[in-house]
């Protein structure tokens, strides 16, 4: 088993790993404070497009942990920049909520409306989802546009049960028209490591990931070279990482047994 006292920072999931909503996991703000304590690193990696790193921000505080704004990352963070470095100059027309369109325009990237041509169609998590704004970015699409989407998430869970996200518009537009995206950039993809290790000045050998999703949180660490860590507060339990590929580096009941 991999050793967690080489590892300079701890990137965590949100739920199922740190909290449940909007109540923290037995113990887990105790350990983000002891491992800020032994000098090391800890942010927050989070899919979720449809709110701002603010957002983020502002939830983490109100769980009880002194988050830092660097501290947070979203993939919508992470589709920004990776737009600003790789489709430079190119207008984008945004299938999400108006928290993503802001973190594009920090970027300086042109936004444009459902009446507008554009050269990208970016997809995010959108929840403020109408039926014209789906109709647009398939029009755009069946005229050959590029086609981005922030992350691969198929559902969000939610109190109320499981939200249709990211993925799941992906194949409602895949079964319009046959596009998939050319560039999906979330965890467990590498767009979204790159961006990562760039914010935070690291190489992967120093990175941890923990969280509790086998296919986003686990295959990001070890797609991506660094100690991936499954925590069992959340979706996954010990049978299935039995029957799954996808082979964590170390398993821990929860974040309260990560030793430094
Ligand atoms: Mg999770």
């Amino acid at each position: 088993m991999k050793s967690t006292k080489d590892i300079e920072l701890f990137l965590f999931d949100l739920d199922g790993t740190i909290n449940m909503g909007d109540t923290p996991l037995e113990g887990a703000i105790d350990t983000l404070n002891r491992l800020t304590a032994h000098g090391k690193k800890v942010c927050f990696v989070t899919n979720n497009s449809s709110k701002s790193k603010y957002d983020y921000h502002k939830k983490i505080r109100n769980l009880g942990y002194d988050a830092k704004i660097e501290q947070i990352i979203t993939s919508g963070m992470a589709t920004a920049q990776f737009l600003s470095r790789h489709r430079p100059y190119k207008s984008i027309y945004v299938l999400g909520t108006d928290e993503l369109k802001r973190e594009m325009s920090d970027y300086g990237i042109e936004i444009k409306d459902e009446n507008q041509d554009a050269d990208v169609v970016v997809l995010g998590f959108d929840t403020s989802l109408t039926y014209d704004k789906l109709f647009h970015a398939c029009i755009l699409l069946e005229k050959g546009k590029d086609y981005i989407a922030t992350h691969p998430d198929f559902v969000c869970p939610s109190e109320y049960g499981n939200m249709p996200d990211t993925g799941a518009i992906m194949a409602l537009i895949e079964k319009t028209n046959g596009r998939t995206p050319s560039v999906v950039i979330g965890k467990p993809n590498a767009p979204m490591a790159d961006f990562v290790f760039d914010h935070c000045h690291i190489e992967p050998e120093k990175v941890a990931m923990v969280g509790d999703r086998l296919y986003t949180d686990i295959l990001f660490g070890i797609n991506n070279k660094m100690t991936s860590i499954l925590v069992l507060t959340g979706e996954t339990t010990v049978e299935m990482v039995h029957k799954s590929h996808i082979k964590p580096d170390i398993v821990l009941d929860s974040v309260n047994d990560i030793e430094v």
